[in-house]
């Protein structure tokens, strides 16, 4: 099979890890006959260096005609001070805009052989945790009416959570079908106890399981679910949320898994081609060093093979060969403990290519 790849590298350590996950996918091509066709274009800083915008048009008609795009991330000190409309952070948010890319996935496990970088005491991560969170992207209060108006108290500010049901049947549906992939457990996650638009989130949650009689399910208002992932992050499968909700679930949960170097990222549409990214940031502090833990974006393009062209066995190959490279010892300077040796960006990729 082709599959066309429109590939943006981004900034910082961006086209660093980008060209590790492309190798990587070469590889996966060669062995598994398949041919990724990769169209490459610029978004974020590097493409306002360019065309003085940081999401050109072109970059747009490219991703929307391929099968899924691989972004590696944008951003850095150099474009800080630019108009809101020229940041590179823009080119992330319009680019999930023109796809109408609603669901974030974002999984959130320990790697058994990094059990001790997870800030969480033993006898609590126990056998460990797999969580992923189902993020709404595109709705919620981040896109709500917001302002300010005079009151007689001065000025008051204002965001409004809207949720209409198509929103919520939609990204309930993603979850459901995620759930029926995996160990078959939803927690929604909502604050219905106050707000009217959870109450609407949890009903349609609730119809949409009617669809789905095996997943179990399970609602948890949002301040018991900050406290539960750190209590018992095993009890979780997959877990779906608001956008404002997921947000900040995602990060705590992130944190549990001890490096932002590890974990991918999937942001997917209805019909229009899926964005897989790694969590993290271009970070300028390390770009060009040749250190940066490409194992996130590695993962990444895992997720795209997984979700984007349901290659399976492929995707499973890529998370197996990371695991067993993690099991040897191996580790970047990110995850490696005091003192340790660590591997640079290259010799990384290098390991998990002769593993798979
Ligand atoms: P960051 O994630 O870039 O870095 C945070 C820390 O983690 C840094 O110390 C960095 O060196 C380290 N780190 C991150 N990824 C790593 C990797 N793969 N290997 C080893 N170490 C790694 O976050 P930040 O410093 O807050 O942001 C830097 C820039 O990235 C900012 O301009 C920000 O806006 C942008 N950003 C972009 C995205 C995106 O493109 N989706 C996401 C987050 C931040």
């Amino acid at each position: 099979m082709e599959y066309k790849i429109a590939v943006v590298k981004g900034d910082g350590i961006g086209p660093e890890v980008v060209d590790s996950a492309i190798e990587i996918l070469d590889l996966i091509g060669e062995r598994y006959n398949h041919k990724f066709i990769y169209k490459e274009v610029l978004a974020g800083g590097a493409a306002y260096d360019a065309f003085g915008d940081p999401l050109p048009k072109e970059t747009i008609e490219v991703c929307k005609k391929s099968h899924a795009v691989l972004l590696g991330s944008v951003g850095g000190n150099k474009w800080d001070n630019l108009p809101k409309d020229k940041r590179p952070e823009r080119a992330i948010l319009g680019l999930r805009k023109e796809l109408g890319l609603f669901a974030n996935l974002r999984p959130g496990m320990l790697f058994k052989a990094l059990e001790d970088a997870c800030p969480l005491k033993s006898e609590i991560v126990g056998e460990g945790f797999d969580i992923l969170v189902v993020r709404e992207l595109t709705g919620g209060i981040y896109f709500g009416e917001s302002g300010i108006r005079e009151t007689d108290n001065g000025p008051a500010a204002y965001d409004i959570e809207t949720y209409s049901e198509m929103e919520v049947r939609r990204i309930a549906k993603i979850g459901f079908e995620m759930a029926m992939k995996r160990r078959k457990h939803l927690t929604s996650v909502d604050k219905s106890n106050v707000l009217e638009s959870s109450r609407l989130w949890r009903r349609v949650v609730n119809e949409v399981a009617q669809d789905y009689p095996e997943v179990q399910v399970e609602h948890m208002y949002v301040d018991n679910a900050a406290m539960q992932v750190i209590r018992d992050p095993g009890q979780f499968d997959v877990l779906l949320t608001t956008n404002l909700f997921g947000d900040i679930l995602s990060d705590e949960i992130s944190m549990l898994t001890g490096s932002i170097g590890m974990l991918p990222s999937a942001s997917l549409g209805q019909t229009s081609p899926g964005l897989f990214e790694p969590i993290h940031g271009s970070a300028p502090d390390i770009a060009g060093k040749g250190i940066a833990n490409p194992i996130a974006t590695i993962l990444s393009a895992a997720m795209m093979l997984r979700f984007a062209f349901d290659l399976k066995e492929e995707a499973d190959a890529i998370e197996s060969a990371v695991n067993k490279v993690l099991d040897a010892g191996l580790r970047t300077a990110d995850i490696r403990g005091k003192d340790e040796d660590f591997l640079t960006t290259q010799e990384m990729t290098e390991a998990i290519k002769k593993t798979i």
